[in-house]
């Protein structure tokens, strides 16, 4: 079955491997966010891409979620001696991905072309593009006033600022990666990843061409809630689910995506949400969706791919 996936970083990270223990790589297409791309001394990281092309290769390091396993920092340690602030972490491997990247931008290279060698060179069955070729980079504005970019919002203040509103500077102007409305034309089934739904999946469906596309495709849209009871099993999208309008709820993310997805699986312990998801139109799925362990994982991919959408 072809199935392209949207996806953030480390929640459809753990999703996309047990995704690949029931489909083979090769029937699916990822379409990453980089919304949270930047530049670190000179080097443009795509944290949501590579985090994804990692664990697919099997070289994340598992317990963070994100970087290489068993990676050195003589690199970053180093440029902290030459008294430049090394607040952002990347290990030697990392940077090494960092420096191919930002030399093939150099040298005129498509994002999506780049995305596509490392993902072959590190072995990655399934296909990943990047939303878009064009820069689009998530801001914002704390209750205080203060614009932050994507990083320093998530890294260096550790998201604990007040968020009062998100943008995604280029979006307007940006066109989806070859391949990408194409993927999700074709797919027989499109898959929300259990991501944040402001700043990770928010700057996919702000490329124009995508929310479209997947309109038109809602039919086979499953998306995934990242909301377990209220509650982010990690980062900050229960607290930015407010600033763009919606309850830190499973139903306040299928609010969000009512009109682009007809299913929407939470987790069994939300079962109190199931008839406000119908009333918002969409057909709930009650699974496990906490996913400790990779079985977890792969057990709610194989009832996702399993699931009757005509039914
Ligand atoms: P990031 O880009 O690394 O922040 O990662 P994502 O946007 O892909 O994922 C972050 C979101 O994934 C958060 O909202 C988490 O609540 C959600 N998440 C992480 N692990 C799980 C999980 O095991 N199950 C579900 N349902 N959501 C998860
Ligand atoms: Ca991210």
């Amino acid at each position: 079955m072809a199935v392209t996936a949207l996806a953030g970083g480390v929640g459809a990270a753990k999703f996309l491997r047990g995704l690949l223990a029931t489909v083979s790589a090769a029937e699916v297409t990822v379409i990453g966010n980089t919304g949270d791309d930047a530049v670190f001394h000179g080097l443009h990281v795509s944290p949501d891409l590579d985090i994804v092309t990692y664990t697919l290769g099997g070289i994340v390091d598992a317990t963070k979620g994100w970087g290489v396993a068993g990676d050195t920092r003589n690199a970053l340690d180093q440029l902290g001696r030459l008294g430049i602030d090394t607040w952002f972490w990347l290990g030697d491997k990392d940077f090494g991905t960092h420096i191919a990247r930002t030399m093939w931008l150099a040298e005129g290279v498509a994002l999506s072309a780049i995305a596509e060698r490392i993902r072959v060179a590190l072995g990655v069955g399934a296909r990943i593009l990047p939303m878009s070729d064009d820069q689009v980079r998530t801001r914002f504005v704390t209750t205080a006033g203060t614009e932050l970019e994507f990083q320093d919002y998530f890294v260096r203040h550790h998201h604990a600022e007040e968020i009062a509103s998100v943008s995604f500077e280029g979006a307007a102007a940006a066109r989806p990666a070859p391949g990408v409305v194409e993927a999700i034309e074709q797919a027989e089934r499109v898959i929300i990843c259990p991501s944040n739904p402001v700043v990770s999946i928010g700057p996919i469906l702000a490329v124009p061409g995508i929310r479209e596309a997947l309109r038109s495709a809602r039919h086979k849209v499953v998306a995934v809630s990242p909301i377990v009871e209220g509650a982010a099993l990690r980062g900050p999208a229960a607290r930015l689910l407010p600033v763009v309008g919606a309850e830190a709820s499973a139903s306040g993310v299928a609010g969000l995506y009512a009109d682009i997805c007809a299913t929407f699986v939470v987790d069994r312990r939300d079962a109190g949400e199931v008839a406000r998801i119908e009333a918002l139109g969409l057909r709930p799925v009650l699974l496990e969706t906490v996913m400790e362990t990779p079985d977890v994982a792969a057990a709610l991919a194989k009832e996702i791919l399993a699931l009757d959408l005509d039914g």
